[in-house]
């Protein structure tokens, strides 16, 4: 497959997206611009026969294809206009993968094939593997190596329909390591015509040099790293792993409030592995808090009353093999606003593929394919805080759209293993050409 980005075309010009089997606009049928919940999250406000009018990267209509071929710009015959036409496809807001780990130089072939062989998440890192395996590779590497790594990556979650990506820093733990991660995100986000949110994951582990005094290294991240990187603007949020292994409560608080202190939005990696209770992170008002595998019962009914975003990341579990799966259906019930993301990175989630993703919400989370595809893309643009540009096709929103083969939108968590993604448009540039070339 060969990805093609026009990203100049003539001024005037529009591109029309027609015919769609059905347009999934995701609009808002209650008119709220919050996280969606409970049924909200099954409305996926489809339109049969859909088009959308582009112009400028953004979205200037949206209707059926009668409707929007009555628009005013339409009417007075602009210089260029590129059709699309989708009949007999899937047309839906681009995915925003509001949780992936990009900034790798390596894969982690050791630990795959220990873990094949039975060794678990933790015993192989206190063999030596795990995060800590991807640091010398990241601290190693020159900036223009880690901005190659991170937009290949880019340029297959494209290929997949997704439009929209959180990348976190997190295996370079140190000053240096960090901030040349962040950099190289930054770098990325200008060479890829999607969108880029960057988040400092500093606390991902505590490096090997800090194993005696972890306080100083989570000295370091709140007076060094997060204060450079809200200064130089290479961050929009700070991330934490509150973990056994990783950081204490008490050490992600601190972390956390030093983010705050900088005008720094917050989101926090908690009970992926073991569960944590939750008001001490809610008093920061992250974002989101992703992987959430051990949620309690009583946060639950605590995160259903606030517009924090639970991220489940199922293909973390089916990659480590686990028979257990996030409780999707605990929290959709319970009246959480949840998100799905790939976690793509070199440990537990190699994946770029927002369908898999999809797939695995489903057969293993009892997602139904319409909740799936809202916490694939509204519910990732606000746990990103950017509903207010992404995550659903309607006037005035960035063109990110995806154009899926299938008739039918459930054939987009149904077909697995494979892609169907036809054409990604990115901000309004049509990058992917996929078809059958491949
Ligand atoms: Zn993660």
């Amino acid at each position: 497959m060969s990805p093609q980005s026009e990203s100049k075309r003539p001024d005037g010009s529009a591109i029309l997206v027609t015919h769609a089997m059905q347009l999934l606009t995701l609009r808002s049928a209650s008119g709220g611009t919050g996280p969606r919940r409970g049924a909200q999250m099954r409305d996926l406000g489809i339109v049969a026969d859909g088009a959308v009018l582009i112009s400028d990267g953004k979205i200037l209509a949206v209707g059926t294809t009668d409707e929007v071929a009555k628009h005013e710009l339409l009417a007075s015959k602009p210089a260029h206009v590129e059709e699309i036409d989708c009949s007999g496809k899937v047309v839906l807001p681009g995915f925003v993968d509001s949780h992936t780990h990009p900034v790798f130089t390596t894969p982690r072939l050791i630990d795959f094939e220990k873990r094949s062989s039975g060794a678990s998440y933790e015993e192989i890192a206190e063999a030596g593997g795990g995060i800590r395996a991807s640091l010398r590779g990241v601290r190693d590497a020159r900036t223009e190596e880690l901005v190659q790594h991170i937009v290949s990556g880019l340029d297959e979650m494209a290929a997949y329909g997704t439009t929209t990506v959180e990348c976190k820093s997190g295996y370079g733990l140190n000053f240096a390591a960090e901030m040349k991660s962040l950099e190289a995100i930054r770098e990325a986000s200008h060479q890829w015509p999607g969108t880029v949110v960057p988040t400092l994951l500093a606390a991902h582990v505590v490096p090997p040099e800090h194993r005696e005094n972890p306080d100083e290294y989570v000295r370091i991240i709140c007076e060094d790293m997060i204060p450079t990187a809200a200064k130089l603007k290479l961050a929009s949020f700070v991330d934490v792993f509150v973990e056994r292994g990783a950081f204490t409560m008490e050490q992600s608080q601190r972390i956390l409030r030093s983010a705050v202190d900088h005008n720094l939005g917050v989101r926090a990696h908690v009970c992926q592995l073991t569960p944590a209770q939750l008001s001490p992170l809610l008093e920061f008002h992250p974002a989101s808090l992703d992987h959430m595998d051990f949620v309690s019962d009583e946060d639950v009914a605590l995160l259903a009353k606030l517009d924090t975003v639970s991220t489940l990341l199922p293909a973390a579990n089916y990659f480590l093999g686990l028979d257990k799966f996030p409780p999707a259906r605990k929290l959709v019930d319970g009246g959480v606003a949840v998100a799905l993301a790939t976690d793509y990175n070199p440990g537990t989630s190699p994946t770029t593929s927002m369908p898999f993703v999809l797939s695995a919400a489903c057969t293993h989370m009892k997602m139904s394919p319409a909740e799936a595809i809202v916490a694939a893309t509204y519910n990732g643009a606000c746990a990103l805080r950017l509903q207010g540009r992404k995550g659903s096709i309607e006037p005035g929103k960035d063109a990110d759209i995806a154009i899926f083969e299938a008739e039918d939108y459930r054939e987009l968590a149904y077909w697995f293993g494979v892609n169907r993604c036809r054409q990604t448009l990115l901000n309004g540039t049509v990058y992917f050409q996929g078809g059958n070339s491949h």
